[in-house]
């Protein structure tokens, strides 16, 4: 049985001030209990947001990481400080983070063992440019990404995998892919894991959607079938939003 999981994902914005105010809203409302609820503030916040996280059932992440423990990598936060400061998931190839810092598959693929072998469930991002839907190779590209992220991991470490469908013209852009479209893809994520595994990976596999969920259309995201949560940007970033979609089946604030 998938358990439903829905990430927010900060990205560069607040500060410990803003964060800790964010997180304490959350934190009393009355959240329902078959949803998971996973928070990613910048690295900046993880420290004090963990503190006030202690009696909460919210999971605190981080929106990347380096693969190695330590060393000279200046500017680089490792898997190890990440698990010093209570984080259990890490955001990992994130089209940003391709976009703007040149992530490759490998780079991805590094981070995801990295992340496995120190006990920190990774969120592997996928997803197909504008360019690539209209040329009709989105899968294929897709594809490509989940086979290139995977290699050399064990099925018993690709449980802990959760992978979140992002196609990058939704992204913070208002436009979301229709909940057919969505659900295509995470179905075709879903198979592609079990050609790679085996069944036992890919029906226990969390598939997220992300890009542009708000609470007025994460009901109809969150209703189809091969999708088993969300990733949220921009509407992760005021409580209130967050809380709409965390609540998408209507349960008491
Ligand atoms: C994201 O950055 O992962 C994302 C889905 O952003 P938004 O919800 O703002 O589109």
């Amino acid at each position: 049985m998938r358990k439903t999981l829905i990430a927010g994902n900060w990205k560069m914005n607040n500060n410990v001030k803003d964060s800790l105010e964010l997180v304490s809203s959350l934190i009393n409302a009355q959240l329902p209990d078959e949803v998971d609820v996973l928070i990613c503030p910048p690295f900046t916040a993880l420290y004090p947001i963990n503190e006030i996280l202690t009696y909460s059932e919210i999971k605190l992440g981080a929106q990347n990481m380096h693969f190695e423990v330590s060393g000279a990598y200046t500017g680089e936060v490792s898997p190890l400080m990440l698990k010093d400061v209570g984080v259990s998931y890490v955001i990992i190839g994130h089209s940003e983070r391709r976009q703007y810092f040149n992530e490759s598959d490998e780079l991805v693929n590094e981070k995801i063992k990295s992340a496995l072998i120190h006990d920190i469930k990774p969120i592997l991002c996928v997803g197909e440019s504008l360019i690539q839907r209209e040329s009709n190779i989105e899968k294929e590209t897709v594809k490509n990404q989940l086979i290139n992220a995977l290699r050399g991991i064990k099925s018993e470490d690709a449980k802990e995998i959760v992978i979140a469908y992002e196609p990058i013209w939704a992204i913070g852009t208002g436009k979301t892919a229709t909940s057919e479209q969505a659900n295509e893809m995470a179905a075709f994520i879903r198979n592609t894991v079990e050609e790679i595994y085996d069944i036992n990976v890919s029906e226990n596999l969390l598939v997220l959607y992300g890009g542009s969920v708000k609470g007025d259309n994460a009901a109809e995201i969150m209703s189809q079938s091969d999708i088993d949560g969300a990733l949220v940007g921009g509407a992760s970033l005021k409580a209130v939003d967050f809380l709409k979609i965390i609540m998408y089946n209507n349960h008491v604030q």
